[in-house]
C-alpha cells in the first residue's frame, strides 16, 4: 500500500522519530501483543492526510502501539478488504455492489 507523500515526510520527521523512541522505551522494546522484539509502531487510530499533523493523534503515547511485524501485518489485515474463498474455491467479493 503506498503512502501519500506528505505522510512519507512525517515518518522522517524528528516529532515522530522521538514520539516512537520513547514509546518503544517504554515498552520496553516489546510487542504489546505477543511479548516479541517488537519493531513497528503502530497507530490506532490510523493516520491519514487529514489528521497527521493533529499530535494527538499522531504524536499521543496513548495512540501508539509497538508491535512485532507478525501482529502489524495482521492488524492491517483487519482492514483491508480481504480476499476470500468459498468451500468450493469461489472468489468471494467482499464489497458490497453499489
Ligand atoms: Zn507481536
Ligand atoms: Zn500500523
Amino acid at each position: 500500500m503506498k503512502k501519500p507523500k506528505v505522510l512519507h515526510n512525517f515518518y522522517k520527521s524528528p516529532a515522530w522519530l522521538s514520539a516512537r523512541e520513547l514509546k518503544i522505551v517504554t515498552v520496553n522494546g516489546l510487542c504489546e501483543r505477543c511479548g516479541q522484539i517488537g519493531i513497528e509502531v503502530h497507530h490506532k487510530e490510523r493516520l491519514t492526510v487529514d489528521n497527521f499533523l493533529d499530535s494527538s493523534v499522531s504524536l499521543n503515547q496513548d495512540n501508539l502501539e509497538l508491535l512485532c511485524k507478525e501482529c502489524h501485518n495482521r492488524e492491517h489485515e483487519r482492514f483491508s478488504k480481504e480476499v476470500r474463498f468459498d468451500k468450493d474455491g469461489n472468489l468471494i467479493n467482499s464489497e458490497k455492489p453499489k
